[in-house]
């Protein structure tokens, strides 16, 4: 069985207090929060109760310490967790705009999110693991990527599983070698957790050829199970057998979504490895991703599953 590992970034995040466009102009600021998607997924594994496991790195400063406190007081394992001497721990600064777009400046790979490599505690966690989740985010880095895809290969052919968000983000760029990575990683993947356009990015066809084309490519990939992320309408999950389940979101009023995407994913596949249904998976993976947007920081609402409990029980409502 083994844990649920992650790989990759490892953040503080710093968000605007006002809306607005872009950081030109002193503004009040508010943060560090932990965060960092690898590190928001696995955090709400490690709270729903799944054992977790996080490879990454940080740097010797307070910032690194908000991220590895918060994980270990959420039950995940962080002895594959590099503490640098060198560099900083990530940032990631965030403004929301009017529209709700966000505008992001990253230290991301200058800092020792970037600097990862494959380490005995790397190893070790590895040797353990049963399952690797994946964010496309990482793809564009060749570091992150040689760790990647080292343990995916290990774990795969020990018989464990492996799962993909897409995750893609426009700041982070994308070159040639990223394309045939996540192209890689694609083709890995048991199950996929794409939002929006990202279904069409992952089984690259095109979005006018519709959501079934997509799927389709995706299943004769070897794709066993693909969950859409809906945003406020909630998500769906498809089988390669043909089965279809639809979950309507909860209502909340959004304070901050920055993470959602992050918690539904973390929800959904601590659910399913620890033996719920792809309905039951869905109602915690909607639950957590609603959960966490009535939070401010990307992080800060993932739920334990006590906690998911109460929120589905009362129907979107925070205890
Ligand atoms: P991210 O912003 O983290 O990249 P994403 O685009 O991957 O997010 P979303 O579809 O925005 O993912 O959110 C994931 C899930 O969280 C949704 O399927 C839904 O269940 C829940 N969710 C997100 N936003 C809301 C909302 N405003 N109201 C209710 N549920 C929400």
């Amino acid at each position: 069985f083994g844990p649920t590992l992650c790989i990759g970034e490892i953040l503080v995040e710093i968000v605007a207090n006002t809306a607005g466009s872009g950081f030109l102009e002193p503004q009040p600021l508010t943060g560090p929060y932990p965060s960092g998607a690898p590190a928001i997924f696995i955090d709400q594994c490690g709270r729903f109760g799944g054992s977790a496991a996080m490879i990454g790195s940080v740097g010797k400063d307070d910032f690194g310490r908000v991220n590895t406190d918060r994980l270990q007081r959420d039950g995940v394992d962080t002895s594959a967790i590099h503490v640098d001497p060198a560099l900083p721990t990530g940032t990631a600064f965030v403004r929301y705009r009017d529209d709700g777009d966000r505008d992001f400046v990253y230290n991301m790979w200058t800092s020792a999110a970037g600097a990862l490599d494959w380490t005995a505690e790397v190893e070790a966690v590895v040797a353990r693991a049963g399952h690797l989740h994946i964010m496309g985010t990482l793809l564009v880095q060749q570091r992150i990527w040689q760790v990647i895809e080292r343990a995916a290969g290990i774990i795969k052919s020990r018989g464990g599983s492996v799962s993909l968000d897409p995750n893609l983000r426009k700041e982070l760029g994308a070159d040639a070698d990223t394309a045939s990575r996540f192209a890689a990683v694609v083709s890995m993947a048991d199950l996929l957790l794409p939002s929006g356009p990202e279904l069409f990015v992952a089984a690259g066809t095109d979005a006018s050829a519709g959501e079934n084309a997509a799927l389709a490519s995706l299943f004769a990939g070897g794709a066993r199970e693909i969950v859409l992320k809906r945003g406020a309408a909630g998500s769906t999950c498809f089988t390669a057998e043909g089965t279809r389940i639809d979950a309507p979101a909860f209502a909340v009023t959004e304070l901050d979504p920055t993470g959602a995407g992050d918690c539904f994913g973390g929800a959904y596949v601590a659910a399913r490895r620890l033996g719920f249904d792809m309905a039951q998976a869905l109602t915690y993976g909607n639950a957590a991703g609603a959960r966490n947007v009535t939070f401010r920081g990307p992080m800060e609402g993932a739920g334990t599953r006590a906690e998911l409990d109460a929120f589905i029980a009362g129907k979107g409502r925070v205890a």
